[in-house]
This record gives structure tokens, sequence and C-alpha cells, in this order.
């Protein structure tokens, strides 16, 4: 069964490989500064933004501002190459396992992942956006009903699920 596995594993980063430009490029982007491989997965914590004086920017409630786009706790930007925000973040384990089916999800579809992903939030977001939850817009409404998050959110809790 191990065997199996670590066979997964390899096909998975193989048939994968083409999204690994655009892991490069965001890690470029995001600036890591602490960098870790834990189970099977790169990792990383990004930069803070900074101010034009330097200064680390915050949020309303004072929280560091990081670089990631979207400024989420993590973001699986590769396979299998995952984002976090802070310290507390990597370290979550129900935030890791959502991103670690991310990256489970990416070496299953390889290429198509980010095409499936995409395609499948604007379809949503056109045709049936939910109405809940309603103090979110719009975007994010359409993003919580996207199959790859749905199947996240289904395992994040799971300790002996996907994301283990
Ligand atoms: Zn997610």
């Amino acid at each position: 069964m191990k065997a199996l596995r670590i066979l997964g594993y390899i096909l998975g980063c193989i048939w994968s490989l083409p999204m690994l430009p655009v892991a490069l490029l965001l890690m470029a982007y995001y600036k890591p500064r602490r960098v870790r491989w834990h189970k099977g997965c790169l990792e990383f914590i990004a930069s803070y933004r900074h101010d034009k004086r330097g200064n680390i920017l915050v949020d309303r409630e004072g929280h560091k501002v990081t670089r990631i786009f979207g400024n989420p706790g993590g973001q699986c930007v590769g396979v299998p190459v995952i984002a976090y925000a802070h310290e507390t973040c990597w370290d979550n384990p129900r935030l890791r396992r959502h991103e670690r089916v991310h990256a489970i999800q990416g070496m299953i579809l390889g290429i198509l992942f980010g095409p499936l992903y995409g395609g499948h939030w604007l379809l949503i977001r056109v045709f049936d956006c939910p109405d809940e939850p309603a103090d979110a817009p719009a975007w994010k409404r359409a993003y919580f009903a996207i199959w790859a998050e749905k199947q996240a959110r289904a395992h994040e809790n799971d300790p002996n699920g996907w994301g283990s």
C-alpha cells in the first residue's frame, strides 16, 4: 500500500509538472520568509506587504497584511506547494488539511485543475450564484460553492481524510 502511495505521489508530481512555473511565479511574488518540507509538500510563509516607508501594513483589526492574493490563511499555489500567511496558519491542522486536499486535487487533475476550478467558479458566479452567506460578496459566495472548495472543506476536519 505504501509503495502504491509513493508511486501515485511521483506520478501526480510528473502529471502536474506544467503547473510548476505558476507556483514559481507566485513564490517569487509572495517572497517566502520561511520554508519547510512537510509530508510531501513544500510549504512556505509569505512575506508581509509594506508601505512606501517600509513599514508592515496592517488591516483594520491590526493584523499584518500578507502578500498572498486575497489575503487568505493558506493557498495551494502549485503541486505540491502551499503558501501560508503566518506561522499560526501552517501550524493549524484544519487549514493544512484543507490546502493539502487542493494539492492532491492538482496531482490528480494536473494542468486541468486550474481551468476546472476557475471555470466552475465562473459558471456558478454567472448562472447560479448562491444567496448565502448573505454578508459575503457574490464572488466569495460563488467561491464557497466550487466543487474543489466543497471537497476540501469536507476533508479539513478529518484527521484520517485526504489532507492528513
Ligand atoms: Zn480551498
